[in-house]
């Protein structure tokens, strides 16, 4: 059971220039225990920008791990009482066999056959025409649920694990630093767990509006506030007990440190990939609690896909854009730079 049309595929491929080219690629097989999957959208994600300047993902690799699809064909050793062609799915972001002592004791990141989608050779992602991926890590996309919004449940979950980091109590209140995708996202999750006063800091009036739109209260615009955390004390006379750092940004860190109130939470959810430089004794003289926050699990990634099918959240004031394969290596030089964009979603 496999479509045998074509044997090339077009393909979004990291260049020796860290820039994005279209090229052809022969299409994927499905080893065993895969699927291969026509992909219909991909989100961009501001890890694989990350990954492209900082070296992380080399020349060759097909970036995309925010993916949905429809399964076109099976590897050996498939279920077939459980996937059928045609099957809409999307799917974690990382490969594991889910048999190992590792994967059995939930560290994945510790299985022998553990890899990235989209960030390796030998993992390749979604900004492509077809991929291949375990059918371990995949779910059934809801008939209620859009391939758009499929693929927007991994940039949501990302948040939803983040702002559980936080271990926010009720009644406190928190400040988000960067309206990107998962700044934002962080805020709806504040928003829909009843949290005090949700502070938002910004370079972009059009990122914090979308911010609002999902719920924050406090917006704080970072071109003029250079201290995020007096605006936001200056705004509601409370001072925010959790601070989520989601730009990545390098030396944001420690300006964060010597801006935090005393025993305040900071939480590193901006993926940065460079060194950064802070004074520990600055932040232990506050008694600050610092906690770096990844990814998320397959149990978060399954409930926010039942809240976006219930319609009790939704990716509104998430996604804000669509653009086809051949728009990918543009966007992407656009997105490097300061922008208006929340997350853009490729649909080949
Ligand atoms: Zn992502
Ligand atoms: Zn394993």
């Amino acid at each position: 059971m496999s479509e045998t049309i074509r044997e090339t595929m077009r393909a979004a491929v990291i260049s020796d220039q860290k820039t994005l080219s279209i090229c052809d690629l022969p299409k994927p097989t499905p080893g065993k225990g895969q699927l291969l999957l026509k992909v219909s959208a991909c989100g961009i994600c501001g890890s694989d920008l990350h990954a492209v300047d900082s070296g992380f993902a080399p020349a060759g690799v097909v970036l995309g791990h925010e993916y949905a699809g429809e399964v076109v064909a099976f590897g050996e050793g498939i279920d077939e009482q459980r996937w059928q062609i045609g099957d809409r799915v999307n799917g974690l972001g990382a490969l594991y066999c889910g048999e190992c002592e590792q994967c059995l004791a939930l560290q994945y990141e510790q299985c022998p056959e553990f890899k990235l989608v989209g960030l390796q050779l030998d993992a390749k992602g979604a900004y492509s025409e077809y991929m291949t991926v375990n059918a371990n890590v995949v779910f059934k996309i809801p008939d209620e649920v859009s391939n758009i919004d499929a693929a927007a449940v991994e940039p949501l979950a990302v948040g939803y694990s983040a702002y559980c980091v936080g271990k926010v109590k009720p009644g406190e209140s928190v400040l988000i630093i960067g309206a990107g995708p998962i700044g934002t996202a962080i805020a709806l999750w504040a928003r829909y767990f009843g949290v005090r006063h949700v502070g938002i800091s910004d370079l972009n009036k059009q990122r914090l509006q979308r911010a609002v739109d999902v719920g924050a209260d406090v917006q704080i615009n970072a071109a003029e506030e250079k201290d995020p955390v007096a605006a936001f004390i200056a705004q509601t006379g409370t001072a925010p007990s959790v601070i989520f750092e989601c730009t990545g940004v390098s030396g944001m860190l420690s300006r964060l440190i010597s801006a935090s109130p005393a025993g305040a939470h900071l939480v590193l959810a901006g993926t940065a990939m460079q060194k950064e430089s802070i004074t520990v004794s600055a932040a232990a003289m506050k008694k600050l609690c610092m906690t770096f926050a990844l990814g998320y699990t397959a149990e978060d990634f399954s409930m926010v896909m039942d809240l976006l099918a219930e319609k009790r959240i939704s990716t509104r004031h998430i996604v804000t854009g669509t653009v086809s394969l051949d728009e990918v290596p543009d966007i992407f030089e656009t997105l490097k730079k300061p922008n208006a964009h929340g997350k853009v979603i490729i649909t080949p």
